[in-house]
């Protein structure tokens, strides 16, 4: 039932070699030959483009993540704004003056 697509020798040497086809990491005739396979099969390309945006969410959020000595320092300098701010006294020391 969920053999409606034949894939050929040629696709799974393509899915094979997906995660190093989207990250550049084969020889540039090969890269040629597998982007070439992709462009003519929907199958593949279909695969491709689910674990292009996959890896993209990935590296994207992964990207986003603060190393944990920043986190730390912003944390720091966020706490010691907070005290001096509140240790700040405002005098409002105004005499009433008769014109
Ligand atoms: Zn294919």
């Amino acid at each position: 039932m969920s053999d409606e697509i034949n894939l050929g020798p040629d696709c799974q040497s393509a899915l094979e070699n997906l995660y190093l086809f989207l990250d550049h990491e084969m020889a540039e005739g090969d890269w040629d030959a597998v982007h070439a396979h992709i462009a003519d099969c929907a199958p593949c390309l279909t695969q491709f483009d689910v674990e292009r945006i996959v890896k993209e969410l990935v590296a994207r959020s992964c990207r986003e993540k603060a190393p944990d000595v920043l986190r730390a320092k912003v944390l720091t300098s966020i706490r010691s704004v907070t005290y001096t701010r509140t240790t700040v006294v405002s005098s409002d020391s105004r005499g009433e003056t008769d014109a």
